[in-house]
């Protein structure tokens, strides 16, 4: 799952437009910028293992931190608390906590069960979408779509550059995720990490596109 977690985090402007699409995106993805992190430190793991499933070439042996049950609530708790501090806005800081969660169950519905409930426990889930090839990309398309609509009909931009910048970001999360769907898979495990690391691009692009629309 990769252009849906985004297609949520741009339909939150639907719900409370306050949040920049930036910290909606961070949120979203927030369980994806701890991962590569946690793998470049050598705490989590994973193996690229070509047709793993039908669409994802990473075996994700070890994620416990960044993506099981438990910790996407912590983590997600945590986002809403310190957004409030910060903000003191009890709605944006619910819908943040939210989407934070939203990440695990979108992962839970496209991993196999590799997703564990909590660190301490063996039990892993997940329904496994991404054997479905064409449902997975039908669905992550349409999440994305939805987002894209209810993002671009909340907000209006101010000049010209508050129209290409979220088209060329919304261009590029697609490009992105086609790539990802139909080219090869990847052959470095460090490599796949540092592209999850430069998604704070995307996070920068979000803030700059959105700050240039009301
Ligand atoms: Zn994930």
């Amino acid at each position: 799952m990769f252009i849906g977690h985004f297609g949520l985090g741009l339909a939150a402007k639907g719900i409370d437009k306050r949040p920049s699409l930036g910290t909606m995106l961070i949120a979203v993805q927030w369980l994806d910028l701890v991962w590569p992190v946690l793998v470049l430190a050598g705490v989590e793991k994973f193996t690229i293992v070509p047709g793993n499933t039908v669409l994802n070439p990473l075996r994700f042996d070890y994620y416990p931190w960044s993506h099981s049950m438990l910790m996407a609530i912590v983590w997600g708790v945590l986002f809403a608390v310190i957004y409030f501090i910060i903000t003191r806005k009890t709605r944006g800081a619910m819908l943040l906590g939210f989407l934070v969660f939203s990440h695990w169950l979108l992962d839970w519905v496209a991993h196999k069960p590799d997703l564990q409930i909590t660190p301490f426990s063996e039990t892993r889930v997940g329904l496994g979408l991404w054997n479905y090839k064409w449902s997975e990309i039908l669905a992550e398309l349409l999440i994305f779509f939805v987002g894209v609509v209810v993002y671009l009909k909340e907000t209006t931009a101010k000049n010209k550059a508050g129209h290409w910048i979220i088209l060329t970001l919304l261009l590029f999360l697609l490009v992105i995720y086609l790539m990802n769907t139909f080219g090869p898979p990847p052959n470095d495990v460090n490599a796949v990490a540092w592209v999850g690391v430069s998604q704070w691009l995307l996070v920068a692009w979000a803030y700059w596109a959105d700050g240039k629309r009301v």
